[in-house]
């Protein structure tokens, strides 16, 4: 086998897989990113210089303590609040760089969030929850896919129940299809499982780990549970508001 010289630049070196995956435009970027809450005297330094590259296909779980900043570094990357410094940049798209009404269709285009609380509406069923974002999308083809976004997350059975009929795991499971819907980027979940007893909330989390590997969708889930995290490809921590990328996990 032919050998290089160990001076060799790397942009002789034969290309490989690798450098094809290094070379694809990341999902996600997050770029020295500050946020700051002020509260009359007070300040909070919730997010600190984080950064943070997220590669399509990926599947991230961010963890820390409670308070170490989760939620804040969720609603930035989500576009729901704006950093006091830094960029977020997803799909190469710099979101502060967009008006309100821009974001907010990109959020609806690019990103899909499962929050923790299920924000499901309550007087439509599990199918109506789902077609509403592909309503908003003027999808034709809302009704078919809504169904088949259900049987994809187990709830072929359960299409036409309303939110208070199903368990605290199947409001999850359609929260995700919800999410889902209009073919996100990047889908966010922040602690998702937090209210699930602990074989429902696994089985929310293969169920998403199903999805990665078989859509190739991008997640970044946040979680305090070490057992939600050791579903992820990759975990970084969060501590002070700085990110800290962990050791590779186990096959
Ligand atoms: P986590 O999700 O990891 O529990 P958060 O992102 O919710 O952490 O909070 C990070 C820090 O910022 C905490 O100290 C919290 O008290 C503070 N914080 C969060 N939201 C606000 C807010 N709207 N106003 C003031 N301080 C806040
Ligand atoms: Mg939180």
């Amino acid at each position: 086998m032919e050998t290089f010289p160990a001076t060799m630049p790397a942009s002789l070196a034969p290309a490989t897989a690798q450098a094809t995956v290094a070379l694809a435009q990341p999902v996600l970027q997050l770029q020295n990113l500050y946020k700051i809450y002020k509260e009359g005297d007070i300040e909070t330094v919730a997010l600190r210089e984080a950064r943070l590259t997220v590669q399509p296909g990926e599947f991230v779980a961010i963890t820390g303590r409670s308070g170490a900043g989760k939620s804040t570094l969720l609603s930035l990357i989500g576009g729901l609040a704006t950093p006091n410094a830094g960029r977020v940049v997803i799909d190469g798209t710099d979101i502060a760089r967009l008006s309100e009404g821009e974001r907010a269709a990109f959020r609806r285009e690019q990103i899909g969030i499962v929050y923790q609380a299920d924000n499901l509406i309550s007087f439509l069923t599990a199918q109506e929850n789902v077609m509403a974002p592909l309503q908003l999308a003027r999808r034709k083809d809302a009704r078919r896919r809504a169904q088949e976004l259900l049987a994809e997350v187990g709830l072929a059975q359960r299409m036409q129940h309303r939110p208070a009929m199903l368990s605290g795991g199947e409001r999850q499971r359609v929260a995700i299809a919800v999410a889902l819907a209009n073919e996100p980027a990047l889908l966010l979940a922040d602690e998702l499982t937090g209210e699930l007893d602990s074989a429902t909330a696994d089985k929310v989390m293969a169920l998403l780990a199903t999805l990665n590997a078989s859509h190739k969708l991008t997640l970044v889930v946040v979680t305090h549970n070490k057992l939600v995290a050791a579903r992820a490809h990759r975990q970084v921590l969060i501590a002070d508001g700085q990110l800290f990328e962990q050791a590779a996990a186990h096959g």
